[in-house]
């Protein structure tokens, strides 16, 4: 059961309660490339992400948020570091979130005057604590990067928000060790009820930054934990959110859109099923409908292994057989993809 958080307004979205999960990801542009964010977004947009977030290191960057906000529709969050006039000039641009620390951001006066100048425009704050950049203090206290002391500093953060009655909070919690990561989160969860914004930092390149937020993401949300999530890979942004939709699939969440089920090969296989598989995929890409496709390698068991699906094809000598919901139709020759491709769109 999915663990109850209360509901942020972001922009013209909401994360949190029973909101659907949300995938965002962050644009790895230079900031000063203002033209080369703004496409960078546009393609994420059109992948499908949610909620977009773009680093802005000074107050002078702060143009950006207006540029984006100006190109897309999705929500835009500034990523901010120690100096509070750029999240300032951030909500003075339009900004839909702010992710800052403000532990790091200087004095009590400064937090005020961002939690103050947020709070007037209904701008929620998410902390990101992260294991590489744990306070000294509780470093000292447990020694090494625990789950404690993530949640410890978290909670820290959140109170300095708190003093200034701001309750407009997201809180990460990330580690690049899953299971420290995921032990945090339990933990946090525990305690407060603030939406959380869930992913595995530095997760690496795109094989092991997949395998690595499969496990942590996908855990957690099989556990009910988690509102917004991001995978990190080291890689093209749009690749995240795919894979981002892809883990939630997987965990059992409504993704819209047909799932490619295909079989692991053996020495039964008559027909190319990766590059059929891989084909469909492609060509299914954008499309809403709520279909299993199967592309299974032989019809001796392929039907049978594809039960749930609600279309497929098995493969004969030079030739694939088209099922519909377990049922042999018939035989498919030649342009195998493109015919089982039509067949899915005469389907409702
Ligand atoms: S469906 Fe057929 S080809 Fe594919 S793994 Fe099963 S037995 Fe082998």
């Amino acid at each position: 059961m999915r663990k109850k958080t209360r509901v942020v307004k972001i922009g013209n979205m909401a994360i949190g309660g029973d909101c659907p999960i949300a995938v965002q990801s962050m644009l790895n542009v230079p900031v000063s490339d203002v033209q080369g964010n703004v496409e960078q977004a546009k393609r994420l947009e059109s992948a499908g992400c949610q909620l977009i977030r773009v680093t802005v290191p000074t107050a002078q960057d702060a143009g950006i948020v207006a540029a984006l906000k100006q190109a897309v529709h999705v929500p835009i969050v500034a990523d901010i570091h120690f100096d509070y006039r750029a999240a300032l000039a951030c909500v003075d641009a339009g900004v839909d979130k702010i992710r800052i620390n403000p532990g790091n951001i200087g004095s009590d006066e400064r937090v005020g005057l961002v939690a103050q100048a947020c709070k007037e425009h209904g701008i929620p704050i998410r902390i990101g604590v992260n294991g590489g950049s744990l306070e000294k203090d509780i470093l000292a206290k447990y020694g090494k990067v625990t789950p404690e002391a993530l949640v410890e500093s978290a909670m820290y953060h959140v109170s300095l928000l708190e003093k200034h009655d701001f309750h407009d909070i997201v809180i990460s919690i990330k580690s690049s060790n899953v299971p420290v990561m995921m032990q945090a989160y339990r933990l946090l969860s525990e305690q407060c009820d603030y939406p959380l914004h869930i992913g595995v930092t530095e997760a690496g390149t795109y094989r092991m930054g997949l395998i690595k937020s499969a496990m942590g993401i996908g855990g957690l949300l099989m556990e009910g934990i988690g509102d917004t999530l991001r995978v990190s890979l080291t890689d093209d942004p749009e690749k995240e959110v795919q894979a981002g939709y892809d883990i939630l699939r997987a965990a059992g969440h409504f993704v819209a859109g047909p799932e490619v089920i295909s079989c692991p090969t053996c020495g039964r296989t008559n027909i190319a099923v990766a590059q059929i598989a891989d084909e469909v995929e492609r060509r299914l890409r954008g499309c809403k409908k709520q279909l299993k496709v199967a592309v299974m390698g032989c019809v001796v068991n392929g039907p049978g292994e594809a039960k749930e699906a609600d279309i497929g094809i098995a493969g004969g000598k030079d030739c694939a057989m088209l099922f519909v919901k377990g049922k042999q139709i018939r035989m498919l020759q030649g342009d195998i993809v493109g015919q089982l491709c039509a067949e899915i769109e005469k389907l409702v």
